[in-house]
């Protein structure tokens, strides 16, 4: 019999993502595709002789999740670092000493994951690290990636003294006398970043394989890496040709902006080289702006000084708008995805009016334009997304008050902007395409932990706290949409992936429980049972019998 299905999936409900049949009771694979969804009865029929069946007591089947915008190589290279997400930043120095301890035989010590809002908004201080290692530099990136924490001898190394100019593009933190205290903005992180021995590419494949099963262990079969250096390229590619990667990728090249539109050849040779077995190089990111915390997000209006008082600070452009356009433009007419880094809502409406012009210069494409993190976007803008076709890759677990917001935030804005922040349900009803992403090691990669905050708009560290700006939450389908058939789209997946739809790869996960069941307690703590690409576990639950 040749329709017989290779496995079967009975026994827990499926959610399907897809809006013409959202609910089925069974999945049927056959050759990696899914072979059928439906009633039990009508599914079961495809069972043959050789037939796995996986009978599950409850739960949830749905699509595979696709991050839509995550650091997948630089997240499993943390992971094998000094590690401080986590960390009760009462325990940094202790850690930090822990791991140096234990890796004596390294020239530097390396890692990151702290938080911002431990320190206050003038960073953490070089004496707590020069009190546990004297002997080596340390250099220890903060969890969102936009400043580093060095103690003296990192400083030395780099030649960083208070004779030494802020760079373009970024801040040397400084105490009253002028002295650097420890703490290194943006563009700054490079002067002592650029000293420190870069991973070989036996690291950065390590790296890549030890992200891929952190990802897949939390339910996701396909991502967006969203910024790849030429390394990482490379390690992604020689992880795909030895058929080892197992999700399905999208590397973002980054723009470098002091290069200027000489390097489009050079990312269209990587394009080539890039684009092997499940991984495609087909994106470029660009960095737009910095974050809102360091006060290196492009407003609209000047930032307030903490007692309400206007500044004269805009924040920084990365570049200026006509560069942005030109370079949107150019990568546009190459045929690119242009994914851009916006925080603040000048970052994000220069970003649209780059989108326009290069619409304008090349016609209207099937791009994949993509605005990633979306922090301020002025109501005007908002209508903007649908019009210019402009996916809105939204990180859904920092629209909470957490830390970073109640202390380094709103402290620092008018209310009517602080009501503007993270507006996913404003850029749903105005009828953009909504992709989630975790922006992982910025913030966790559970899918289930992000979904749970754009759901209540609590942190789940926090749940009985009051919701921020409630009237964004997302119900459940469409955050569970925007994590599966939006970022599909997103990832130029969505004909083969992000729905269970007979015909489609069989990329899906199991869930312990269902979240649509109020009975079944918080959504951040529904686990992945299992995770299948193409029919195949690439992570599975010991518990599970997956009938092999
Ligand atoms: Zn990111």
């Amino acid at each position: 019999m040749t329709d017989q299905a290779d496995l079967l999936i009975l026994g827990a409900p499926v959610w399907t993502a897809d809006p013409a049949r959202p609910w089925a009771d069974a999945v049927a694979v056959r050759a990696g595709r899914v072979a059928a969804v439906g009633p039990e009865g009508a599914v079961a029929d495809l069972r043959g002789p050789s037939t796995r069946v996986l009978r599950l007591d409850g739960g949830l089947v749905l699509p595979g999740f696709q991050d839509a915008h995550v650091h997948t190589a630089a997240g499993g290279l943390e992971l094998a670092q000094c590690d401080l997400h986590g960390v009760e930043p009462g325990e940094y120095a202790a850690t930090v000493a822990r791991y140096a301890a234990g890796h004596s035989d390294a020239a530097w010590v390396l890692g990151g994951g702290w938080v911002m809002d431990a320190f206050g908004t003038e960073g953490p201080r070089l004496a707590t690290l020069d009190a546990v290692v004297a002997d080596r530099p340390v250099l220890l990136e903060s969890t969102d990636g936009h400043s580093a924490w060095v103690n003296s001898r990192a400083l030395e190394l780099a030649g960083i003294t208070r004779a030494t100019p802020d760079p373009p593009r970024g801040r040397i933190e400084r105490d009253a006398a002028g002295e650097p205290t420890g703490a290194l903005h943006e563009a700054a992180m490079d002067l002592v970043a650029d000293h420190a021995p870069p991973p070989d590419q036996a690291e950065w494949e390590a790296a890549v394989e030890r992200g891929q099963a952190h990802l897949h262990r939390l339910g996701v079969t396909a991502w967006q890496d969203a910024a790849v250096e030429p390394d990482m390229l490379a390690a992604y590619r020689a992880v795909a040709e030895r058929g080892r990667l197992s999700g399905r990728v999208v590397a973002a090249l980054r723009w470098d902006v002091e290069a200027g539109p000489a390097q489009l050849a050079g990312l269209v040779e990587r394009r080539e080289l890039g684009s092997v077995g499940r991984l495609r190089a087909g994106a470029v990111k660009i960095f737009a702006d910095g974050v809102f915390e360091t006060r290196t997000a492009a407003m609209l209006t000047p930032y307030l000084d903490g007692d309400g008082r206007p500044t004269a600070e805009l924040g920084i452009g990365m570049l200026d708008p006509a560069e942005l356009a030109e370079a949107v433009t150019a990568l546009d007419g190459h045929g690119f995805d242009v994914h851009v880094h916006a925080i603040g809502d000048r970052a994000v409406r220069d970003t649209l009016d780059a989108f326009q012009a290069a619409a304008a210069a090349n016609g209207r494409r099937d791009s994949r334009h993509q605005i990633a993190h979306l922090q301020f976007v002025h109501p005007e803008d908002r209508p903007r997304f649908r019009r210019l076709g402009v996916v809105a890759n939204a990180q859904p677990f920092w629209s909470c008050l957490d830390g970073y917001m109640r202390e380094l935030t709103l402290p620092f804005l008018d209310p009517e902007r602080a009501g503007w922040q993270y507006p996913w349900a404003s850029l749903r009803r105005a009828g953009a395409v909504l992709a989630f992403g975790s922006d992982w090691t910025v913030s966790t990669a559970n899918p289930l932990e992000e979904i749970e905050v754009a759901v209540h708009r609590v942190a789940p560290d926090d749940r009985g706290g009051e919701p921020f700006l409630p009237d964004e939450r997302v119900d459940l389908p469409a955050a569970l949409a925007a994590f599966t058939a939006g970022s599909a789209y997103a990832l130029r997946l969505e004909a083969e992936t992000g729905t269970l739809t007979p015909g489609r790869l069989a990329d899906l996960a199991v869930l312990d429980r269902d979240p649509f069941d109020a009975a079944a307690g918080p959504i951040g703590d529904v686990r992945v049972l299992a995770t299948l690409v193409e029919g195949e576990p690439v992570h599975a639950d010991p518990s599970l019998d997956l009938g092999g």
